[in-house]
């Protein structure tokens, strides 16, 4: 659900099943529910376009009508019928699932302790072949939700959450398998990467990257750079140590000590001779092309002054309100 209103959710969701249910591409494994032939499809797009994935999926699963099937057959010749399409980890991959079981695990849980499954793959399949509430997200997921909430870098977590709360929203109209289906087809065939066709999207409507679409989201070169910092608050509520920042972002500033890197909590301690210091919190700050994680920590301190008194950073405000509230 986007946040915004419970009225436009509940549209949302019905407007891309809707939609899927017209103009879905007739794939051959459209409507396929054997946990097996999922997989195999999910693995062969992983990496391979559908045009070309299409001949593979009919010529393995004809030399290889079952898991045990696979099971049975020498790697050499796995990899024969899997020529040409590439990526062959994908098939070695394949062929050793298929020696450790003959029967897929029928939870998300299950598929993930098997060899070579990832977090996309495993939803995939609980979803589709197993009517698993679980959201899968691939790249075309990534895409449609980063502009559908107008995010130019989201974490894993936060697409993770978005798109379980849309599949949730979903389930009275539509099934795990069908919406995850829905989101990734939109993806594939309206919300490309170029020139997404916004103008005949069932999403237009509560799109909010719809303007300019393709500035979400960001592409990796361009991401900010994550940062890892450590602050020292010296002092307290009453007054804190504060000394002069340097470099071209924040010089002229005023700010708490601050380290880079691993190891910052151990030599800000070296630096100012203590022994320990209390974690009082932990936040995030965006700089333009930095995307930075402060720990921070508090000791007390004599010699202290009052930070009103100074020009401190929106960062340094931000990291002397933890105060407050540790
Ligand atoms: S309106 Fe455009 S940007 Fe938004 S989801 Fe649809 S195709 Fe993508």
């Amino acid at each position: 659900m986007l946040d915004g209103g419970a009225s436009a959710a509940s549209g949302l969701e019905k407007s891309l099943l809707d939609w899927y249910r017209r103009y879905q591409r007739p794939l051959p494994w459209r409507g396929e529910h054997d946990p097996y032939r999922i997989l195999l499809a999910e693995v062969l797009l992983q990496q391979t376009r559908v045009a070309q994935a299409i001949p593979y999926y009919h010529r393995f699963l004809e030399r290889f009508p079952t898991l045990e099937a696979l099971g049975r057959a020498p790697l050499e010749e796995v990899l024969r019928v899997w020529q040409g399409c590439g990526y062959y980890t994908r098939a070695r991959n394949l062929h050793r699932l298929a020696r450790q079981t003959s029967a897929l695990p029928p939870t998300y849980a299950g598929l993930r302790e098997l060899p070579g499954l990832g977090p996309y793959t495993a939803a995939a399949v609980a979803s589709i072949a197993f009517g698993e509430a679980v959201a899968a997200v691939d790249g075309n997921v990534r895409r449609v939700l980063s502009r559908l909430h107008a995010w130019e870098d989201p974490s894993p977590k936060r697409l993770q959450q978005s798109a379980q709360g849309l599949l949730e929203g979903a389930l009275g109209y539509g099934s795990p398998g069908e919406w995850n289906q829905a989101l990734m087809e939109l993806g594939a065939t309206v919300c490309t990467p170029r020139r997404p066709a916004c103008s005949r999207c069932p999403l237009e409507r509560f799109c909010r990257g719809k303007g300019q679409p393709e500035r979400y989201p960001l592409p990796k070169s361009r991401r900010p750079k994550p940062i890892e910092l450590t602050a020292l608050i010296l002092g307290g509520p009453m007054g804190v140590y504060l000394e002069p920042r340097s470099g071209g972002v924040l010089g002229g500033l005023w700010g708490v000590p601050m380290e880079e890197g691993p190891g910052g909590l151990e030599r800000l301690l070296k630096r100012f001779g203590l022994e320990e210091a209390r974690f009082v919190g932990r936040l995030r700050h965006d700089f333009t092309h930095r995307r930075l994680q402060v720990w921070v920590y508090q000791a007390p301190w004599a010699r202290v002054e009052d930070p009103r008194r100074r020009p401190l950073s929106r960062l340094d405000q931000k990291i002397l309100s933890l105060l407050d509230t540790a």
